[in-house]
C-alpha cells in the first residue's frame, strides 16, 4: 500500500486529527458528569428536595458507568485491533516449474522461504495470494492493511473516529461492549433526569425554568442514544451473520470493482480452483448459518465475558511453525460447511475462473 500512503496522506494518519474527536467526546462526557452530579443530583435532589440517598445512588451509578466507558476505551487503544502474524509466500508454482534446488537452498540456509498454501485463501484472479508490500507478508482471509497503524489487521472492521483507533479481531468485543455501555449510560442519564424534571419545574414558584446545563446534558445524551443505540444493534446483527463493517461497505461501493476471489483446494482431484465473487456474495463467506457459532467467533466461548468489559478473547502465542493454520492461531478464519458446499457446487457446474495444481499441495492428498 506504499502508493496510497505517499500519494495521498489521509486525515486520520495525522496524530493530531486522530486525537480531536476522542478529546471532544471525553470533554462532553466530563461535562455531562458535572451537570448530572453537581447540578441535578447535588443542587436539586440533595439540597433542594432533601432526597439524600436517591442523590447519592444516582451519582454513584453515573460515575460507575463513566468509569466503565473510560476503562473500555483505554483497553481498546492499548490492546489494539490485533496484528496479523507474518505469512511466508505460498508454494504454488506448477509442479513442472518446481525446481528442486530451491528446496535445497532452503534446507542449506536453514530458513524457510515459503510455506504450503492453506486449503482456502483469498487471492487475485490468477490464484495468487494477496501480498502486503508494507508488511512483507501474505494477507490472510479478512485481513486488511491499516495505513493509520502501519500493519495488517486480522478481521479489520473499521477505523473508529470517536475512539481514535482501528477496530479489528482483537478489540472488537470491547468495541461492541463500549457501544452497549454508552447506550446504557445515555439512557440512564435521560431517564433519571426526566423523572425529576416535573418536580424541578414545579419547585420554581414564579417562572418555570430548568438549569441550562441540565438541558444541554439531556440534549447530548439524546443524541448519543440515537447514534450509539442503532450502532450497537447493527453490530449485533453483523456478528449474528458473521460480517464486518468493511464487508458491508464493500457492497455499497457500486462505482468500484469490488469482486473478490477465493482459491480452494479440492481434495477429490488434488486441483486448486479459483472462484470469482461479487461483493454481495463475498459478505456471506464466513457466515456459519448458526447465530451462536457466529456470535462466538466474535465474542469468544465464555458467555459471561460477553458482558464483562475486560480484556480480549484473542490469546496469541507465537508458535515455532511455518504451518499457516498454526502461525495464524486464533486469527485463522474458519471455512464453514456452507461455503464448502457452495464451492463444491461451483466446481461441479464449472463455475470457476482458473484451475491449477499447486506445488505445495503434494502432501495434501494423504490427509
Ligand atoms: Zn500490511
Amino acid at each position: 500500500m506504499g502508493f496510497l500512503s505517499t500519494g495521498s496522506v489521509r486525515l486520520e494518519e495525522h496524530l493530531w486529527f486522530r486525537c480531536i474527536t476522542p478529546v471532544v467526546v471525553l470533554g462532553l462526557l466530563t461535562n455531562a458528569t458535572w451537570s448530572f452530579c453537581h447540578q441535578l443530583c447535588y443542587n436539586a435532589i440533595y439540597r433542594k428536595f432533601g432526597q439524600r440517598s436517591v442523590a447519592i445512588g444516582l451519582m454513584v451509578g453515573e460515575v460507575v458507568l463513566v468509569l466503565i466507558l473510560i476503562g473500555i476505551w483505554f483497553q481498546m487503544v492499548l490492546i489494539g485491533p490485533g496484528k496479523q502474524p507474518k505469512l511466508l509466500p505460498f508454494k504454488i508454482m506448477p509442479e513442472d516449474e518446481s525446481d528442486t534446488d530451491s528446496e535445497a537452498k532452503e534446507s542449506s540456509q536453514g530458513t524457510q522461504m515459503s510455506t504450503n498454501p492453506p486449503r482456502i485463501y483469498q487471492c487475485d484472479p490468477q490464484g495468487y495470494p494477496i501480498w502486503c508490500t508494507a508488511c512483507q507478508s501474505i494477507k490472510a482471509n479478512r485481513t486488511h492493511h491499516s495505513s493509520t497503524l502501519g500493519y495488517c489487521i486480522p478481521r479489520f472492521d473499521h477505523y473508529c473516529v470517536w475512539i481514535g483507533t482501528v477496530v479489528g479481531r482483537k478489540n472488537y468485543r470491547l468495541f461492541v461492549q463500549f457501544a452497549f455501555y454508552f447506550w446504557a449510560f445515555a439512557i440512564f442519564v435521560i431517564v433519571s433526569t426526566a423523572s425529576f424534571l416535573p418536580k424541578i419545574i414545579r419547585s420554581q414558584p414564579h417562572v418555570p425554568r430548568v438549569n441550562p446545563n441540565i438541558l444541554i446534558m439531556m440534549g447530548l445524551c439524546g443524541m448519543a442514544t440515537l447514534m450509539v443505540g442503532p450502532l450497537f444493534l447493527a453490530h449485533t446483527y453483523y456478528m449474528m451473520v458473521n460480517r464486518t463493517s468493511l464487508e458491508i461497505i464493500a457492497t455499497k461501493r457500486r462505482s468500484r470493482a469490488t469482486n473478490t476471489w477465493l482459491c480452494y483446494y479440492n481434495a477429490v482431484d488434488g486441483i486448486r480452483y479459483v472462484f470469482e465473487f461479487k461483493a454481495l456474495e463475498a459478505q456471506d463467506f464466513w457466515n456459519k448459518r448458526n447465530i451462536w457459532t457466529n456470535l462466538k467467533e466474535f465474542l469468544g466461548d465464555n458467555y459471561l465475558m460477553w458482558f464483562i468489559p475486560f480484556g480480549t478473547n484473542i490469546k496469541y502465542s507465537h508458535p515455532h511453525s511455518s504451518d499457516v493454520a498454526e502461525v495464524l492461531g486464533p486469527y485463522q478464519e474458519k471455512c464453514g460447511e456452507r461455503l464448502r458446499d457452495e464451492l463444491q457446487h461451483r466446481i461441479e457446474a464449472g463455475n470457476y475462473v482458473a484451475a491449477f495444481k499447486a506445488f505445495g499441495d503434494r502432501s495434501m492428498g494423504e490427509n
